[in-house]
């Protein structure tokens, strides 16, 4: 047994959770998942994490009222979520009833049972369209999709569940989450999937025939959209520091977490065929709606106050480790 706290993580079986989930018990916490699996892989937490897995949902009042009474819980980190932006633009009320209804349950749940350390799971999307170059926390909140909007609403609920019961947060915004742990035994799966890099990479072991480029005519260098890709291992190693911040005391926080460079799609591609060494067919296609030309953060605030030290900043070895996942689980 540790005698580190249990730590709740919801949303453990997905993509950035289950990483976090890694990240923590090798730090030497204790970890519940929670996970009503309805995009989460049981067989990760099970064969992989190797932790406890409750499933159940967010949504649930009485289940998370008997869960929080039965268990020893300092602090609940957040990431069950629906997150592809497109369908919440044509699914909103699923959007709102999960992201900010269940997260509401949730902190509700929390409080009665005097739960009172938070870290969520934001997003940069709820800037919009970016003003300045790299964005900090203080750049205007916009936010073009429901998804986005459901994420500023939890940050603004946050704040006012601090101001009337001292419940202390952490909200991480993050750039573009990607790349895999260096094992090869956790990674992105999503169904459907609409990322680019795994996108790219299913291209490159023959899943998909081509690659969309969505947009060519931006004001970039090459005309495609630039991001900032950063690894879920940092993002990892933040959420880690940013319990470790609430468990000494620390006061509720926002937080960007991006690597501070940007890379256009195309230079996404090219790093992709040359990790995979295969053919990456591509066709040009129409912007995406609702996409910022350019998105870069500045993760400044991360580095001084939870003394955070992103350690996988090379595109090529965010996209070797996905490679080496995605050759694994579909190779
Ligand atoms: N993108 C693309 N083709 C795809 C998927 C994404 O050109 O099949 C572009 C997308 O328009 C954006 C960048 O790649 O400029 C990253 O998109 P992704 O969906 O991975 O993350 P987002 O930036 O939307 O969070």
């Amino acid at each position: 047994m540790s005698d580190k706290p249990t730590i709740l993580v919801t949303g453990g079986a997905g993509y950035i959770g289950s990483h976090v989930v890694l990240a923590l018990k090798n730090s030497g916490y204790e970890v519940i998942v929670l996970d009503n699996l309805s995009y989460g892989h049981r067989e990760i937490v099970k064969d992989v994490l190797k932790v406890e897995l409750i499933v159940g949902d967010t949504c649930d009042r009485p289940f998370l009222d008997q869960l929080f009474a039965s268990r020893n819980i300092a602090a609940v980190m957040h990431f069950a979520a629906y997150i592809a932006v497109g369908e919440s633009v044509q699914q909103p009320a699923k959007y709102y009833h999960n992201n900010v209804v269940g997260t509401l349950t949730l902190l509700e749940a929390m409080l009665s049972a005097q739960v009172k350390k938070f870290v969520f799971s934001s997003t940069c999307a709820i800037y919009g369209m970016p003003q300045e170059i790299p964005m900090t926390e203080s750049h205007p909140h916009n936010p073009l999709s429901p998804y986005a909007s459901s994420k500023d609403m939890v940050e603004r609920i946050l704040g006012d569940l601090d101001s009337a019961f001292g419940l202390k947060s952490v909200a991480f915004r993050y750039f573009n989450a990607s790349g895999a742990d260096p094992s090869g035994l956790l990674g992105e799966d999503h169904q459907p999937e609409t990322h680019l890099i795994p996108l790219a990479l299913l291209t490159a072991l023959g899943k998909r025939s081509s690659l969309s480029i969505f947009g060519t005519d931006y004001p970039t260098k090459d005309g495609t959209a630039v991001r900032d890709y950063i690894h879920v291992n940092d993002l990892a190693s933040a959420h880690v520091l940013g319990l470790e911040y609430l468990l000494a005391g620390g006061e509720s926080e926002v937080f960007n977490l991006g690597n501070g460079n940007g890379f256009t799609v195309k230079e996404v591609i090219e790093t992709a065929r040359a990790v995979t060494q295969r053919d990456i067919p591509v066709q040009e296609s129409d912007r995406r709606p609702g996409d910022a030309p350019i998105l870069i953060g500045s993760s400044a605030k991360a580095r001084q106050i939870l003394n955070w030290n992103p350690q996988f900043a090379d595109l090529s070895v965010i996209v070797a480790h996905a490679w080496q996942w995605h050759q694994r689980r579909h190779g």
